[in-house]
């Protein structure tokens, strides 16, 4: 059989089981039953730092509801309150013209800490107050009351205890979640600045630093090539690495150099990207403006997801490696320049062989510079897909494209005299004009693309790549001159060419 303070405590204790998510929801429910069970007026939390021996006042409740409150009490001035308090567990209030009382509450709260190298967790006790107050009918607590009231105490922290564990186990699984989240995007972006920007913003705004930066090394970690930074809006910003200032760059390889798992510089974290011995750059954060604390917790989800982070960078250098060996232009599916002079040499070896002629076309899209500034880069490189489409499909078999860089596409054209290739020229010219930017982007005003091309042939241009090169140049040089959008071979514009120019 219970008897009645027990009985009494057990149905307290089947109130605030609640499965509260937080401290606060628990003592939302706490308090009140409190409040009945004693017929109190009110009672208040304190939390209790005792180290600056304060009472930090933060809730009220009073009849069913709790009110967040914010007042520091300081208790330096009452040893013999606080002795009473600290060993007996409870102490009548000493400051009060009304009967009150004090009780400790003791709970348990996992946290970490960092220690040197490493994270540990560690269980820290904390300390709250709650005074319980009598006031409307000055009711005197008896002896029996303040026994119930510690052994209530005594429960209240046992489910705080329960709850703060509960709180940091679900907090480590929404970090991983989330954290999962982020890498999944970020695998699936190959391009590596893509991929950055994405995982910079998500860590920014899951993990809440005021600045968020990455250092992307070359492979022994002595030069720093890229700094992309996160800022509190989520704007992304993307530095050069030639811009660091010397002090920094010396500290960055300082960390390389010992080895350490990170660094806490300033305030600032600097986490070493490393995969196997390849360093690959640094994860740095920072609370400095808002000059919060830096949660173990998060420092230590983003140390682990760091390593995922040193793979991918890895795994898109890589990428972008494998893209430069390549012979064909990702965006453009045209080959590139290195597969073009390969097939440019054999073309004018078989034309020198077999007495063959042959014509070298060069195209420069005009004014691309103003569609990448006006319309951004994606309409960009929309009109070089577009361009380079009209290229492929408007060649015979035996013609060779290529992008030779930026908004430059050269074509190979082999059997193809100056008066053959004048008109590709001119189908490649209508067949471009053509093109306009969808008209969503431009207010619904009609802009479309346009080329410049010189042509220069073999053999009487040129006899070797270079030469050939060199002539279409400066053909297209003259129709750039003479305001674009057109064509030129130099056999019919050479003289016309500016004197410094000229041919000697
Ligand atoms: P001009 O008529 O004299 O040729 O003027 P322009 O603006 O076309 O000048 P220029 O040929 O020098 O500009 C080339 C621009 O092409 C500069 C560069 O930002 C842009 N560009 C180069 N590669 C790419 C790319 O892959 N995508 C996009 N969107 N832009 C590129
Ligand atoms: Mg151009």
């Amino acid at each position: 059989m219970f008897d009645k303070e027990s009985y009494a405590l057990f149905k307290f204790s089947q109130k605030i089981n609640v499965n509260a998510e937080n401290k606060r929801d628990l003592l939302d429910c706490a308090l009140p039953a409190l409040l009945e069970l004693f017929k109190l007026d009110r009672v208040y939390f304190f939390d209790w730092q005792q180290e600056r021996a304060l009472l930090s006042l933060k809730l009220m409740c009073k009849k069913e509801y709790c009110m967040d409150m914010q007042e520091d009490i300081s208790v330096l001035s009452e040893p013999e309150f606080l002795k009473e308090l600290l060993r007996d567990g409870a102490a009548d209030s000493t400051d009060l013209n009304y009967p009150a009382v004090y009780v400790l509450l003791k709970w348990k709260c996992p946290t970490m800490v960092i220690e040197g190298e490493s994270v540990k967790n560690v269980v820290k006790t904390r300390v709250g107050v709650l005074r319980l107050e009598r006031f409307r009918k000055n009711r005197v607590f008896t002896d029996q009351e303040v026994h119930l009231i510690k052994r209530v105490a005594a429960e209240i922290s046992l489910q705080l205890t329960h709850t703060e564990v509960d709180q940091a186990k679900n907090r480590r699984l929404n970090t991983a979640t989330a954290l999962n989240d982020l890498a999944t995007i970020f695998a699936s972006s190959l391009r590596l600045s893509d991929g950055l920007e994405l995982i910079l913003q998500g860590v920014q705004k899951y993990f809440r630093f005021d600045r968020v930066r990455l250092y992307q090394t070359n492979y022994d970690g002595t030069k720093i090539k890229n700094i992309w930074g996160v800022d509190i809006s989520g704007t992304v910003a993307r530095q050069s690495g030639d811009d660091l200032p010397e002090d920094e760059r010396t500290l960055l390889r300082d960390i390389f150099d010992s080895g350490a798992a990170y660094r806490m510089i300033h305030n600032v974290v600097y986490i070493p990207l490393q995969v196997q011995r390849n360093k690959v750059g640094f994860l740095t954060f920072d609370n400095l403006l808002s000059r919060r604390r830096i949660d173990y917790l998060d420092f230590v989800s983003l140390k682990q997801f760091s390593n995922q982070i040193a793979l991918a960078i890895d795994n898109a250098a890589l990428f972008e490696r494998v893209q430069e060996l390549s012979n064909y232009d990702e965006l453009t599916k045209l080959p590139v320049r290195r597969f073009f002079n390969e097939k440019l040499n054999e073309e004018i070896y078989r034309s020198k062989r077999f007495d063959l002629i042959m014509s070298l076309m060069i195209i420069d899209i005009d004014w691309f510079k103003q569609i990448n500034d006006t319309y951004g880069h994606q309409i960009g490189d929309w009109a070089l897909r577009e361009v380079s489409r009209v290229i492929r499909t408007s060649l015979r078999q035996t013609d060779f494209p290529c992008r030779y860089g930026g908004d430059e596409m050269v074509i190979m054209l082999p059997r193809t005299n100056s008066d053959e290739a004048k008109i590709i020229a001119r189908r490649l010219k209508e067949r471009i004009n053509a093109i306009a930017i969808p008209d969503r982007y431009t207010d619904g005003k009609r802009v479309t693309l346009s080329i410049s091309q010189g042509v220069a042939s073999y053999p009487q241009d040129g006899k070797t790549g270079a030469e050939l090169f060199e002539k279409a140049d400066k053909a297209l040089y003259w129709v750039k001159q003479g305001g674009r959008g057109t064509y030129a071979v130099y056999r019919e514009v050479c003289d016309r060419l500016p004197t410094e120019k000229k041919e000697a």
